[in-house]
């Protein structure tokens, strides 16, 4: 095996984080390699509206999403099978759109200032202050500095033997884009037994429905259409939705073992970055915004320790712990505690009356899973 080139940083993964990174790292000419498994563009499960709070952020990356067709989010609208319904303006607003059109843009990004290959990763190893990673075509890639970015599951977690990748998880997602009527500006969470499906324009005006449910709620139904039809349309929002809506996709997507077990954000001396560090709850609407704002976490620490160069490895990797954990933690936790309110029928029937009553309450939530708006790079 022959070792092809030597960069600065590499990064497994091509997401939302990875990218990102390899953005805000190259402004600075550091030499960066993205490893993606997947060519670009490509369609992603995922509730695709994203939390405002990144706008100033990505436009300081050369990444204007509002001038590339991202539609305007500002409400958020929940639902329940009882036909309960909580609506709110969402503090910092937000903005739809497609992973296949935004994941995309970012990568059209990088491409002109970093290098970007389409490999699997099949291993990392750490020696003498150096990393090898190895793809699936036997080429070794030599750097400093690896960045996890590589998503809630891969097989480098397994390779890593990481705490989460052996436990068993009960949650699997579904999305597809169809053709349906509705509002522009609102993000809708219809509830149902089992899970929550989320719904909200995107770019092409195709409205992305996006759930999440677990394995004994979906195994009781024959299949995607039977599920749909004969559990989640029990919430009348639901049942409109799947009897109006016209699919563009010729089936869904589908993904299986989402972990949302806590995880390490340094491992092996990998920084990990993204949903490879830690998963919040979909309901939150939070994880795309995390993803790239631990991307601007890890990439401000890397450029203070590159400049002063006496900085040692393990206290660049306790800083960065630190300030992850000190960044999201309570964020995820807040994403656990609203996750099993929600999914229990008592206390959620509870929470409806509750917050609609005391409207600021689902505002502090909101505001307790979000961040602030990020600076500029
Ligand atoms: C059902 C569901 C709905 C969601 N809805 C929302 C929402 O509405 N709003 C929101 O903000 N967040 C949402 N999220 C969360 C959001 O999708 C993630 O937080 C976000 O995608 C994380 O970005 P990332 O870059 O860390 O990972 P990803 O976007 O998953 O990127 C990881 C990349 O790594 C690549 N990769 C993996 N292994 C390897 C390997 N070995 N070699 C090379 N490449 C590899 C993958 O191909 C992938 O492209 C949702 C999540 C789920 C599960």
């Amino acid at each position: 095996m022959a070792i092809v080139k030597t960069f600065d940083v590499i990064i497994i993964g091509g997401g939302l984080a990875g990218l990102t990174c390899a953005l805000h790292l190259s402004k600075q000419n550091i030499k960066v390699l993205v490893i993606e498994k997947n060519p670009f563009p490509h369609h992603k499960v995922c509730g695709e509206y994203v939390s405002n709070e990144v706008l100033p952020y990505l436009s300081s990356l050369g990444v204007d999403v509002l001038t590339e067709g991202a539609v305007s989010i500002s409400k958020l609208k929940i639902t329940n099978i009882n036909n309960k319904e909580l609506q709110t303006k969402l503090p910092l607003g937000g903005f739809g759109m497609s992973r296949f059109h935004l994941d995309n843009l970012l990568y059209e990004k990088v491409k002109e200032t970093s290098e970007v290959i389409f490999k699997t990763v099949e291993s990392v190893s750490f020696f003498k202050e150096n990393f090898i990673v190895s793809t699936q075509d036997s080429t070794d890639y030599k750097a400093k500095f690896v960045i996890g970015a590589h998503g809630k599951r891969s097989n480098i977690d397994k390779k890593l033997n990481r705490n989460f990748i052996e436990q068993k998880s009960s949650w699997l997602a579904i999305k597809a884009h169809y053709k349906y009527n509705l509002s522009e500006n609102i993000v809708a969470l219809h509830t149902f037994n089992g899970g929550y499906c989320g719904l909200s324009k995107t770019e092409t005006g195709a409205v992305n429905a996006c759930y999440l449910t677990t394995y004994n709620s979906f195994k009781k139904f024959k299949g995607i259409d039977d599920f749909q039809n004969n559990n989640m349309s029990e919430n009348p929002n639901l049942n409109h939705f799947f009897s109006k809506a016209i699919p563009l996709f010729d089936s869904p997507l589908t993904i299986g073992q989402i972990s949302f077990q806590p995880k390490k954000p340094v491992e092996n001396h990998i920084f990990m970055i993204g949903d490879s560090a830690g998963l919040i709850h979909p309901l939150c609407g939070n994880g795309m915004a995390m993803a790239i704002h631990s991307a601007k976490l890890f990439s401000e620490l890397f450029l203070k320790q590159h400049t002063y160069k006496n900085i040692e490895r393990n206290q660049f990797e306790n800083e960065y712990k630190k300030q992850w954990n000190k960044t999201f933690s309570n964020r995820l936790k807040t994403g656990r505690f609203v996750q099993k309110l929600l999914m229990n029928e008592a206390t959620a029937n509870f929470g409806f009356t509750l917050l609609n009553q005391f409207p600021s309450m689902l505002n502090a939530i909101i505001t307790k899973t979000h961040g602030k708006p990020l600076n500029n790079a």
